[in-house]
């Protein structure tokens, strides 16, 4: 029998499993501990259950542990690591100071099917889902890698992938990560982003999932945002903020707009108007990420004082405006996207 991950389990999950095979169900929140609070690497250190579960455990289950295979630190404090999977691919993730906390981006998938041309994941296609114990793991193991007393107190699923198409193992990840006998995070400190996957949105609307929603906007024309994205073909801007209103106000911990400005094509300031009546009547926020050129890639940044031109419009108008100020570039902590180890803007995308 094939060991499972038990780090894809939530706790309800665990509880079930564990009653089915003749366990007390509460054991699944002292496990919980173990893994999140405590981090430990193995069953055999769960010292408060016997020994007969903690052999159980051992049996059925492999404690999800990833392999580190490089590190990186940029000169502005944040770190990217590259993690091998059980299978040999790897993925990306960045830890990001903050003043009194930390930050970290996590991936969703290896690749992305999405195919945006602004991106480098893109390139790579789609290779597979995360599960829910891979992405998860991520948080586990930069966090185990810290020394000081700062933790980690946000998550961003703003890596590699596109997470809403990788929806349940999203969702459980997220549980997860909420878990009080786990990290405990909270939902207003979770952030996911999306190219805008209309009917995932709309199930993430309908199903209350807690934590606040990014959508990549990038362009305020189909035209150039189909050019951009692939994903506006089948669901255009139009069709896109319709699902965002759809977003009960209660369910909304927040929805920020991502508009990444390149150079001539979508940092016209004309657009600055544009963006302002499209997004009339939303409680939202725009976060402009000036373009993160990597080797090869097919547009520029503009400047930063015509990027701060462009929000002076957005924030003259009355809309909440922030421009990411891109970190980490002496270490690309970026595989296309991870590039934003751009600490500002996390920040602003997560208060
Ligand atoms: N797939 C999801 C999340 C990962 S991409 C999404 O697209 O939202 C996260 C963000 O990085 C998106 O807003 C995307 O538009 C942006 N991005 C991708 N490549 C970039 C680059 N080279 N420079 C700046 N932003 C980029
Ligand atoms: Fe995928 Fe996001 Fe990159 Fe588009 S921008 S290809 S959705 S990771």
């Amino acid at each position: 029998m094939a060991m499972e991950n038990i780090k894809d389990f939530t706790l309800p999950a665990l509880e079930s499993w564990l009653a089915a095979h003749g366990e007390k169900p509460f054991r699944a929140r002292q496990i919980f501990q173990w893994l999140y609070q405590h981090r430990v690497t193995e069953f055999a250190q769960m010292t408060s259950l016997s020994k007969p579960l903690r052999e159980t455990l051992a049996e059925r289950f492999h404690p999800g542990n990833l392999e580190a295979v490089a590190r990186a630190e940029s000169s502005d404090g944040s770190t990217k690591f590259a993690f091998a999977l059980s299978d040999g691919r790897q993925v990306e993730t960045v830890l990001m100071p903050n003043l009194t906390h930390y930050t970290v981006c996590v991936s969703t998938q290896v690749g992305c099917a999405m195919g945006c041309d602004f991106c480098a994941t893109a390139r790579m296609g789609l290779v597979r889902n995360l599960s829910a114990g891979e992405i998860v793991q991520q948080v586990v193991e930069v966090s185990r890698a810290l020394t000081g007393d700062m933790f980690v107190r946000n998550v961003v699923f703003m890596g590699m992938g596109e997470p809403l198409h990788n929806f349940d193992n999203l969702t459980a990840a997220l549980a997860i990560l909420q878990e009080d006998h786990g990290f405990g995070l909270s939902a207003r400190r979770l952030t996911v982003s999306t190219s805008g996957l209309v009917p995932a949105i709309r199930r993430y609307a309908r199903e209350g999932i807690r934590a606040n929603l990014a959508v990549s906007l990038n362009a305020v024309d189909d035209a150039t945002r189909t050019r951009l994205m692939p994903v506006n073909k089948r669901w255009n801007i139009a069709a896109l903020l319709e699902a965002c209103r759809e977003v009960p106000a209660e369910n909304r911990y927040r929805i920020t707009f991502e508009y990444v400005l390149m150079e001539g094509l979508t940092d016209d300031l004309g657009a600055a108007d544009k963006l302002v009546r499209l997004l009339h009547g939303f409680k939202c926020k725009v976060n402009l990420i000036p373009y993160n050129a990597y080797p090869g890639s097919p547009y520029r940044p503009p400047s930063l004082e015509h990027a701060q031109a462009f929000q002076r419009i957005l924030l003259d108008r009355g809309v909440l405006a922030t421009i990411r100020i891109s970190k980490g570039q002496d270490i690309q902590a970026a595989c296309g996207q991870l590039i934003r180890s751009e600490r500002a803007a996390l920040q602003a995308a997560v208060g």
